[in-house]
């Protein structure tokens, strides 16, 4: 058998294997496969390193042998050789794994160089002081990287020399006194280290490459791949590359730098860097000097200018890809020194995407996968202008990004007020209730001292597309004082402040902020996105507001209008109550009566504002008590009113007292009193309070009745709907009438009508004859026919089991799926994260939040084997998914291989939902079936 080969010059490489070569590595190896100058060199691979590891940390028997014989060859190439002060050769020797990772072994550059040599090399160059700087930093590099010295020890011998011979900068030193510091390093090794400096080029080598194989499994290496879920199938062992050196610091001609093949900042097609004249390697990134850009090239070294331009169009022709590349200049020679994949931000991303598709560098397919949906989030938002260098108040936890300035108000009724006047306004709070809805209407932001990513305030914010801040801990809230403190800082009502949602950052006064880019690049992107995917993209919206923005960002209709969110408008609340309070059918029906035209004028603008596209409006869900006012505040309003009353029987007294007691000093207080009293003969005459408390009395009797163990469990949805026929009849043929008089106006609709809590078909049944009758007593009054679809949410377990019978008298299934994970786990939400969900995150139970990330082999397989049943008895079935998961990428893909019709978001996620689901089509073309079927493959939910 042949011994496994553990080195591959650059040119003998297969560029292809990033496993065994290492990144860095194998881009070496490509560079010089396509002819860029890139210095001769070879890389021992990730295997060598596994296999020190594996014997017990010795280096493989054949390797030193494999390393010399490279070592001669680059010695033919360059004509140079190891150790030989006429004609030295020297190289770098670097770490680098498949995947970068801080924590590995930095570079050790101009290795070879010792005592004899270093002398060869002066005279040689003519230039004592760059040979006896280059023996310095090897001595110091190698001291600390390959041998583990503490690196004060030289810091501390470089001052002092510098001090003794007054030098303030390390170009100033003379060539003898480098000497003498050469040989300072060498003594405090020895001394510290009871070890010799290796003079042997080949022994530097040998303890070079296993100071490198040793860093693998350095602490800060290890912690960083646990951090980042590194595992050996990603990247297993870093490679050596060892690479002749070549020298940016030999004069004006000579120079070092980074580019990139394209602007990381704003994606533009021009070369983007920076270079230091006669330097070496790390000079640019330590700082020591400030570079310039390349601009300043052009004038500077016109020749490798346009030699860099031509190394970066075919650095991208080659790898189809922003390049971020190290080069060095080398007494007027350019050479390339490393290349790898560019970072760039959200912006530059998008537009680069769309500029190499059409300079048919990319095909558009790949154009859409370089994009992640974390990266699109953050273009769909204001943000932090990061030229500004501010320091945060506080930071919290980011619930809903964007960023935003305003006044601060501490309740939401002073936030509707002031945000109606045109103020900015962010409300502020230690935590928010469903009765502040309409102050988060008038605020540009929302921040709270409580509360976590799915408390109240994070989910309502997340679903206006408001940035929001939650559980900010330092900020102490004084909600009645009107006043927040901050580590001492004082912040009163009206102060302004800037509040970042993306980061959780928390600022005083108001900090610049950048407008989102929902340009013509993303639009295209989009655009190609949806040519591509084949899952509908909608979005929950229920206002014509949300609806607008909803097209805006390219909703191809809306999943979930909930009719509950126009009940809780201030001008409808009242009669909303008065038709829970109702007594009896007559009562209700008079409340009934005055809710149809508004609900009529709300579907009326929903339906028209979406034109041409289907619009799913679901009846009345939540239990009715959440329109009541709550037990607690019932009874203390009681309390004062009787108190009150009382006050006001006892001040009747006082005259009459006063005059008994004859006392003339009091007399003179008679007449005010009585005049007090007798303009509060009103209220007294009418018997107010009686009947205020009357009313009062009879609400809290009805709060108390409609009161649940359980609400969420309990009287609500369609069991509300079969209980109180009316609600329903009235909701129906609001929608009804709206859509007659839309389409006698010439407006293209697609009604939907969807009943939510369902869990046998009877349930529908009955809600489907009321729809016939209603249908036909609005088709009569209008002369026309209407047509529309019904559906049901499917939330409950039962509802998927009998799946078969609800599909045959339905055109359509909505997932619910919030509910329908609680239903699953038997988990309530809010307790769930509240009370025991982190726990169960940080110790593996669960891996996610099944709220946030929808739970693929529980829900999932209960979603599949609902369409299955559900197409099965009516393959006419469309099948959608409404609710927070609907946004969620891994969601979204999964609904994908689902095969699911659409999915319905927050009008915010609907261009991530449009990109994740395009990029889950183009994964599963690419998927074969042993991949579909492994149980390790995440959508599959068969295991
Ligand atoms: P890192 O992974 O930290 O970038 P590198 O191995 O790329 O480490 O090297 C650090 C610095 O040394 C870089 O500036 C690189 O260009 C420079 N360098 C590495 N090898 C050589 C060489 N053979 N000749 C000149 N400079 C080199
Ligand atoms: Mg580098
Ligand atoms: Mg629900």
């Amino acid at each position: 058998m042949e011994a496994t080969r553990y080195v591959y010059p650059f040119e003998e490489a297969d560029s292809r294997d990033r496993q065994l070569l290492g990144g860095k590595g194998a881009g070496l190896a490509e560079m010089t496969r396509i002819g860029l100058p890139v210095p001769p060199g070879f890389v021992i691979t990730t295997e060598a390193c596994v296999e020190y590891f594996a014997k017990g940390r010795k280096l493989p028997k054949h390797l030193m042998i494999e390393v010399k014989t490279n070592i001669r060859r680059l010695e033919e190439k360059t004509g140079k050789s190891f150790g030989n002060p006429n004609n030295p050769l020297f190289v770098s020797v670097r770490s680098g794994s498949a995947i970068s990772m801080p924590g590995m072994m930095d570079t050790i550059l101009n290795l070879g160089l010792n005592d004899t040599v270093v002398k060869g090399l002066s005279k040689a160059t003519q230039n004592g002081r760059f040979a006896y700087d280059a023996y310095r930093r090897l001595i110091q590099l190698f001291g600390k990287v390959a041998m583990g010295l503490d690196d004060t020890y030289f810091d501390v011998i470089l001052r002092e020399t510098k001090k003794r011979v007054g030098a303030n900068l390390d170009t100033e030193l003379q060539p003898k006194t480098l000497g003498e510091i050469c040989q300072e390093y060498k003594r405090v090794i020895k001394k510290e280290l009871g070890q010799e400096f290796p003079q042997d080029p080949l022994e530097q080598m040998e303890i070079a490459i296993e100071a490198v194989f040793r860093s693998w499994m350095g602490k800060r290496a290890v912690d960083y791949r646990k951090e980042f879920k590194i595992s050996p199938a990603m990247a297993n062992g870093t490679a050596v590359n060892v690479c002749t050196m070549v020298f940016g610091n030999m004069g004006p001609d000579s120079a070092t730098g980074v580019a990139f093949t394209r602007d990381p900042g704003t994606g533009e097609n021009v070369l983007f860097g920076e270079y230091l004249v006669n330097a070496q390697g790390e000079d640019v990134v330590a700082g020591i000097r400030t570079p310039k850009s390349v601009l300043h090239m052009k004038d500077e070294m016109p020749k490798q200018c346009r030699e860099l331009e031509k190394v970066r169009h075919i650095l991208e022709k080659h790898f189809r890809e922003v390049q971020d590349f190290e080069f060095t200049i080398e007494r007027g020679n350019l050479y390339i020194l490393q290349t790898r994949n560019g970072k760039m931000n959200a912006a530059a991303l998008v537009k680069t995407s769309r500029d190499m598709v059409q300079e048919r560098l990319l095909a558009k397919e790949e154009a859409l996968l370089r994009i992640s949906p974390e990266h699109l989030e953050q273009l769909l938002h204001r943000r932090i202008d990061l030229s500004t260098q501010v320091e945060p108040l506080a930071q919290g936890i980011p619930a809903s990004p964007g960023a935003a300035h305003g006044k601060v108000v501490f309740d939401a009724d002073r936030a509707e007020r002031r945000g109606t006047l045109g103020e900015s306004v962010i409300l502020v709070r230690e935590e928010t209730k469903p009765e502040d809805i309409h102050g988060f209407f008038r605020s540009k932001a929302i921040l709270t001292s409580r509360g976590g990513k799915t408390s109240h305030a994070a989910v309502v914010a997340r679903g206006m597309g408001k940035p929001c801040v939650v559980g900010c801990e330092e900020i102490e809230i004084d909600e009645r004082n009107k006043v927040a403190t901050v580590n001492g800082h004082r912040i009163l009502e009206g102060d302004v402040i800037t509040i970042d949602g993306a980061t959780g950052y928390v600022y005083q006064g108001e900090v610049p902020t950048v407008e989102p880019e929902f340009g013509p690049d993303l639009k295209t992107i989009l655009k190609w996105a949806d040519e591509i995917r084949s899952l509908g993209v909608r979005a929950n919206a229920d206002t014509s507001k949300d609806a607008a923005t909803a097209r805006k960002f390219g909703a191809e209709g809306i999943g979930l209008c909930r009719t509950e969110r126009m009940f809780n408008a201030a001008d409808r609340l009242p009669i909303v109550r008065e038709m829970i309070l109702a007594d009896t059918t007559q009562e209700r029906q008079k409340a009934i009566d005055k809710l149809l035209p508004m609900q009529k004028s709300d579907f009326k603008k929903i339906l028209s504002r979406m034109r041409g596209l289907p619009v799913t409006i679901r009846l009345l869900d939540p239990p009715l008590h959440e329109f009541l006012p709550s037990v607690e505040s019932l009874v203390w309003e009681i309390e004062r009113l009787k108190e009150v009353k009382k006050s006001l029987e006892q001040m009747e007294t006082i005259p009459d007292s006063f005059k008994v007691i004859l006392e003339p000093s009091l007399q003179k207080h008679i007449p005010p009193i009585e005049h007090i009293l007798g303009e509060l003969s009103e209220i007294k005459e009418k018997e107010l309070f009686d009947e205020l408390l009357q009313r009062k009395e009879e609400i809290l009797r009805k709060v108390r009745e409609t009161a649940e163990v359980n609400p969420m469990l309990g009287h609500r949805g369609v069991r509300l709907g079969i209980k109180y026929p009316e609600i329903y009849k009235m909701q129906i043929q609001a929608v009804l009438e709206a859509s007659a008089e839309l389409i006698k106006e010439g407006v293209d609709i697609l009604p939907e009508i969807m009943i939510p809590q369902v869990c046998t078909a009877q349930e529908l049944k009955q809600v489907d004859r009321w729809m016939d009758e209603i249908r036909e007593i609005v088709e009569k009054k209008y002369g026309i026919c209407v047509l529309f679809k019904f559906g049901t949410m499917i939330e409950v377990v039962r509802a998927c089991m009998r799946a078969g019978r609800l599909a045959e008298v339905t055109d359509f299934f909505s997932f619910g799926t919030n509910d329908l994970t609680q239903a699953t786990f038997s988990f309530s939400r809010e307790d769930a994260e509240k009370k025991f969900l982190p726990l169960y995150n940080e110790m593996q139970i669960l891996m996610d939040n099944p709220f946030e990330i929808l739970d693929i082999k529980g829900v999932g397989r209960l979603m599949k084997i609902t369409i299955e049943w559900g197409k099965r008895s009516n393959p006419k079935l469309k099948v959608g998914i409404c609710g927070e998961h609907g946004g969620n990428p891994r969601s979204v893909e999964f609904c994908h291989t689902l095969g699911l019709d659409y999915v319905s978001c927050s009008p915010y996620r609907v261009p991530i939902a449009r990109l994740t689901a395009a990029q889950a089509k183009l994964r599963e073309m690419r998927r074969d079936r042993a991949e579909l079927e492994d149980p390790d493959y995440p959508f599959n939910v068969s295991f």
